[in-house]
């Protein structure tokens, strides 16, 4: 049994830490939201009164944080994790957040004495809840091998990306072949519907042919075809559009720093601030099928 800090107990959180909780596992949790950590604490958890409090007299600390400047101050602020946390133990951050903020925590962590790797995941709520998140690790090969106990324990698929940084990495490069993917598989509906051709038969086709992709076989979006896709829940999230434009504008930064043309990324990043800026950031991404239809409304 290992004990572990976790912080931020949000959609992904909450149960990614309630299966460590089944795994065996001791968790002393800690949010800023007193009904999030309520949430864990009824599945056993031991709820923290801060972060920093939440770091002491644990073996490891997994943050699942919504954005880069929560990671660092979690991690580095008033009262930080990395000044209350024992000499030696590991810290993953499994929140999608920049790659220079990832490796900036990471080095400071190796200054306290700490090893940390960033650990994002590819799933959703319903991988978090199933414990079958995919991770993409990046740090040194000790912390990985120690962190691959705990995250085996939230996910199916453990993958090492390479050094600090790198599991962020492949994160935003994922996300925005994503966000693309998802873009093109409504266009297709789209233009099926103005065929004629029934939606359905799209998708049987589609599935099977060479247009296939998780956008349309596993988060379909339109509803229908794949009984569990946000579509047939009024695009409740799922992964939200706010988090797709997020994801979008880690890319296209990391893009215009290093000279790559990405124009389809930066398609798809006009595309989701509309649809944000229409007021509809809270719903699903595969929502971006009501902006491109002209029924998203003010
Ligand atoms: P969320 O907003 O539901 O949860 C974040 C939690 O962090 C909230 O409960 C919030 O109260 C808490 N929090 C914020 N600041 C804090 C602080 N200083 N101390 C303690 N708690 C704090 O977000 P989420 O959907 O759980 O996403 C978390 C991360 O996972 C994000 O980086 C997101 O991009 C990534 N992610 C989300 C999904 C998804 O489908 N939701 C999928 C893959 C990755």
């Amino acid at each position: 049994m290992t004990v572990i800090g976790f912080i931020g107990l949000g959609n992904m959180g909450g149960p990614m830490a309630l299966n460590l909780l089944k795994a065996g596992h001791q968790v002393t949790a800690f949010d800023v939201s007193q009904a999030a950590l309520d949430r864990v604490c009824d599945g056993g958890a031991v709820g923290a009164s801060s972060a920093a409090n939440a770091a002491q007299d644990v073996d490891a600390i997994v943050t699942m944080l919504p954005a880069g400047g929560h990671v660092r101050d979690v991690y580095l602020g008033d009262g930080h994790v990395l000044d209350a946390a024992a000499e030696g133990i590991l810290c993953i951050d499994c929140s999608t957040i920049d790659v220079t903020t990832a490796r900036e925590v990471t080095a400071a962590a190796y200054q306290h004495g700490k090893l940390m790797v960033d650990a994002p995941v590819s799933g959703g709520v319903a991988a978090a809840q199933a414990s079958t998140l995919t991770f993409m690790v990046g740090g040194a090969q000790d912390a990985y091998d120690k962190a691959h106990v705990i995250l085996d324990a939230m996910g199916q698929k453990i993958v090492y990306a390479g050094p600090s940084g790198a599991g962020q990495a492949a994160k935003i490069c994922n996300n925005m072949l994503l966000a693309i993917s998802m873009i093109g598989t409504c266009e297709a509906f789209l233009l099926a519907d103005k065929l004629g051709l029934d939606r359905q038969k799209l998708f049987d086709i589609s599935s099977n042919a060479s247009g296939q992709c998780w956008s349309m076989t596993s988060y379909c979006p339109v509803p229908g075809p794949v009984p569990t896709s946000p579509a047939n829940n009024a695009y409740q999230p799922g992964f939200s559009a706010a988090m797709m434009l997020k994801d979008l504008k880690l890319a296209q930064e990391a893009a215009q720093t290093h000279g790559v043309a990405t124009p389809m990324g930066a398609q798809a990043l006009s595309l989701y601030a509309l649809f944000a800026a229409a007021g509809h950031d809270g719903l699903d991404f595969s929502g971006i099928i009501k902006l491109l239809e002209g029924t998203s409304g003010p």
